[in-house]
């Protein structure tokens, strides 16, 4: 059984202005030691999913079922949730001071956080675990900057001493939400080096929320990319990168040369991510498509699988888009790509060979 398994996820909110369907459907595993990326532009859904299963969004309508170790996280209430929230799940978010507080010293706010979740730790001890913690990310002196400020410590240290609070009580999955994103090139490296490290020495699972491929590009096992509240494309991290299929999963691949390693110029996707109260009809994505058929306007393609180039140890490769799911890679021009899908060319060729499903 996966440490984590999410069924069809639905999260709305009641607004003045109607409706906003932030999640509409979305399911994945985490397994322990694994890492899952969730991919996507704000308003994606991506970061809604990861709040709700944490209990984070008070007043939305939630409807699923999320299993992390055989319980229930939509249902088990506040109560059960707050000694679950840090001890068995942590989070890391962009901001370290959305989880660190400027006013308390580093060391006394994890000492503080072990304390409350294991209460026979005594004060020593928790003090003894905060040095470590901070020891082991890489802070330098620790037995003395345990006792700073956050505003004492850089944008990369505090991110640092955010990754020893959330390990301080060995959780088995940690969500971390752009993380990296606030901080510069090179510490970016050092933050997710020092991530994937830690994951490996702790077997603790991982799902990194970013808007940008490039980040999770080493990190990830597997990816998971979201558009307008729901998953169009899920697939093992190579074929990800190599043998995408859907047309929003290449935009984003265009947009970030890093990712690939690709050479030229970025690309972004044209247009913006849609309102997630009205809707595009069909393939919510058709607006911004190149690839866009009639067919695409009406109706909304389910996740069916892609035949998988890299055979990446059973793993599945889904996708949600008419276009014929032997195209991967979607390395033909766009009109050539539609006409076949639309049965208008006879003719085969590497890339769309294999007709419509
Ligand atoms: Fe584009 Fe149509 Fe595929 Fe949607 S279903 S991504 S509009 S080709």
């Amino acid at each position: 059984m996966s440490l984590l398994e999410v069924t069809d996820l639905k999260v709305s909110f009641n607004t003045a202005d109607g409706v906003v369907r932030a999640v509409r459907g979305m399911s994945f595993t985490v397994d322990r030691g694994r890492t899952l990326g969730i991919v996507g532009e704000s308003g994606s859904g991506k970061s809604v999913s990861t709040q709700t299963l944490m209990g984070l969004t008070p007043g939305a309508r939630v409807e699923g079922r999320a299993l992390f170790d055989g319980e229930d996280l939509l249902t088990v209430g506040e109560k059960r949730m707050r000694t679950i929230r840090g001890a068995q799940i942590a989070m890391i978010f962009q901001d370290p001071l959305s989880s660190l507080h400027p006013l308390y010293k580093v060391g006394w706010q994890i000492e503080e956080m072990v304390r409350q979740h294991e209460p026979g730790a005594g004060k020593e001890q928790a003090r003894k675990r905060a040095v470590e913690m901070l020891g082991l990310v890489g802070i330098p002196q620790p037995e003395r900057r345990v006792d700073d400020y956050p505003h004492q410590f850089s944008g990369g240290m505090r991110q640092r001493a955010m990754i020893a609070m959330a390990l301080a009580l060995n959780p088995k999955l940690i969500i971390a939400d752009e993380p990296t994103t606030a901080l510069d090139a090179t510490v970016q490296a050092q933050i997710l080096d020092l991530m994937q490290r830690l994951q490996r020495e702790f077997d603790t699972a991982l799902i990194m929320i970013t808007h940008d491929l490039g980040v999770i590009a080493d990190m990830a096992d597997d990816v998971l990319v979201m558009y307008g509240g729901k998953p169009v494309e899920f697939a093992g991290r190579r074929d990800l990168y190599y043998r995408q299929h859907h047309p929003y999963t290449k935009g984003l691949l265009q947009s970030v040369p890093s990712a690939t390693g690709a050479k030229g110029r970025l690309r972004p996707i044209p247009g913006q991510p849609p309102s997630l109260i009205n809707l595009p009809s069909g393939c919510v994505f058709h607006p911004r498509c190149e690839y866009v058929m009639e067919r695409c306007r009406v109706d909304e393609p389910p996740l069916a699988p892609v035949p998988s180039g890299l055979g990446e140890e059973g793993r599945e490769h889904v996708s949600a888009c008419w276009l014929p799911h032997e195209a991967v890679g979607l390395g033909a021009d766009a009109e050539r790509v539609r006409r076949r899908a639309a049965g208008l060319d006879a003719g085969g060729t590497d890339d769309v060979d294999g007709g419509s499903r």
